[in-house]
């Protein structure tokens, strides 16, 4: 017997159980901000924007419109390289919306690299397009990535697909 799969309710036991179903009927829009607002509309472009900090100079991508290290607005917006190393990674099971996959997915975060500043804070994080086992063994961690942009784009962070390994650490 397998322990981890739980006892399921029949449809009986679960009609018993459960009173009253409802569905959410909720309408609902999302107001991404100032930042995020104008992070998308560079990725139906094709660019990855960022915001420098003045103090610092950190770079921050996604961009924020403050810089939680010293505290000052951050106005300066920069476009970042669609490249980058695998910081971190993840093989994932399930999807967003709770579903299992039937192919397991790579997520993962990748600090891109920028013309000049060596550092990009916090990285993006997104799907990866590499085998479960390249997560598994290690290899993917520290290989450069570039991201495989959408053919028609939304303005939304599936305008990059995913982001394909050009170079294996
Ligand atoms: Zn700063």
């Amino acid at each position: 017997m397998n322990s981890t799969k739980g006892t399921p309710l029949s449809e009986e036991d679960f009609k018993r159980a459960v009173k009253e179903i409802t569905r959410p009927r909720a309408v609902y829009d999302v107001a991404p901000g100032e930042a995020y607002s104008r992070f998308f509309r560079g990725l139906k472009e094709g660019k990855i924007l960022g915001t420098r900090c003045p103090s610092c100079r950190l770079v921050h991508v996604p961009p924020k419109v403050y810089c939680q290290y010293c505290y000052v607005p951050l106005t300066e917006w920069v476009e970042v390289k669609d490249e980058g190393y695998v910081e971190t990674a993840v093989v994932v099971y399930i999807a967003a919306e709770r579903e299992r996959l039937e192919t397991p997915e790579v997520v993962g975060v990748v600090r891109l690299e920028g013309s000049g500043d060596e550092y990009r804070f916090p990285g993006l994080m997104h799907r990866i397009c590499a085998d479960p086992d390249d997560v598994k063994s290690m290899k993917l961690l520290g290989s450069k990535v570039r991201a495989r942009w959408a053919k028609e784009k939304q303005g939304g962070i599936n305008d990059i697909e995913c982001f394909e390994v050009v170079q294996w650490k």
